[in-house]
């Protein structure tokens, strides 16, 4: 019996890698899963996924290749702030990497021609596909037979025949196929990358122009909370309920003050101890705003670093007063 060519997949997860990947387990090839972490997007809903297919599963953090991609991405952003072209280079390079020393034949995505405006109409593939260099060995097995044959095809390792011819936006059929290989429990296609999130985006963007290096905990912080830039340049991010105010203060630094109205219930504001008196002054303000102490009324807000909080007294401001600082 000759060598199982063995095949790895860039694994999202979501319907279409793992339709993918059935399609080529239905051929008796050996198929792994491969999902990439960064701030922007994880691999839980890809681990689960790969479970119910009990599928191998790697999965790598590239957010130090991926950084430079979200300040000058080479092809340019989708709609919001996503660098999908780029995206799918770097994640075809890396998965390269992995191909050689792991010892897989060749690399499949779940990619469906059309589908996506930016990044997969048949140009965008053809230059994602050369650009990665492994032009020859990427598979698409959903839209296979409306491609050029690759070189897993040509050498007779994977059926043509057998493929897909899968195009456009609707997921119709990929549902239906779906049903047919016992696939049963797979995520909705929204919600996979904060990049194409609105609201992230913008907080991403709004950061952009404010600094020109970021580190992973500002990622991690623009996921959480409601933020604005004060007028004198600091940013005050105020935790919207119970877990949000956790997560702020997991992400606190040493370099951070963390505000709390005393006497009622509030949100906890984070503000950078480096913010000048007079954002020192609003951030404690707005902190009083988004409190459940009535407008107008005497509040002691308590601030908070390393060492003895310090007091403050105020009045309690109004939320309108804030809108305009909101990112
Ligand atoms: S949506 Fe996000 S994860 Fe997907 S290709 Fe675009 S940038 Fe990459």
């Amino acid at each position: 019996m000759g060598k199982k060519i063995r095949a790895l997949g860039l694994f999202s997860g979501g319907l279409d890698s793992m339709l993918a990947s059935a399609v080529l387990k239905a051929q008796g090839l050996e198929v792994a899963g491969l999902t990439f972490v960064t701030p922007f997007f994880g691999a839980e809903r890809a681990r689960q996924s790969a479970t119910h297919l009990e599928l191998p599963h790697y999965v790598v953090d590239i957010y130090d290749q991926y950084l430079p991609l979200i300040f000058t991405p080479p092809h340019g952003f989708g709609r919001r702030h996503n660098p999908c072209i780029d995206c799918h280079i770097l994640m075809l390079r890396e998965a390269g990497a992995l191909l050689a020393a792991e010892g897989f034949d060749f690399l499949f995505t779940g990619e469906v021609l059309g589908q996506r405006p930016m990044s997969q109409h048949r140009g965008a593939l053809n230059l994602v596909a050369r650009e990665s260099g492994l032009a020859e060995l990427i598979l698409r097995p959903l839209s296979a037979r409306l491609l050029k044959p690759t070189r897993p095809e040509i050498l007779g390792w994977v059926d043509r025949g057998g493929l897909l011819d899968l195009s456009g936006r609707s997921r119709k059929r990929q549902m239906a196929l779906a049903a047919a290989y016992g696939i049963n429990r797979y995520p909705t296609p929204a919600g996979g990358c904060l990049l194409t999130d609105p609201g992230y985006a913008a907080r991403l963007k709004e950061l952009l122009r404010h600094q020109e290096q970021v580190c992973r905990a500002d990622l991690e912080l623009l996921k959480w909370g409601r933020h604005f830039r004060l007028p004198g340049g600091a940013k005050a991010v105020v935790g919207r309920n119970h877990r949000e105010n956790e997560a702020l203060l997991s992400l606190k630094t040493p370099g951070d003050l963390i505000l709390k109205v005393q006497d009622y219930p509030g949100p906890l504001v984070l503000v950078p101890a480096s913010a000048r008196p007079e954002d020192l002054e609003k951030a404690a303000a707005l902190t009083t705003a988004y409190s459940d102490a009535p407008e107008g009324a005497p509040v002691t807000v308590i601030v908070q670093n390393q060492g003895q909080p310090r007091l403050c007294q105020l009045t309690t401001g109004s939320k309108d007063h804030f809108k305009g600082w909101l990112i």
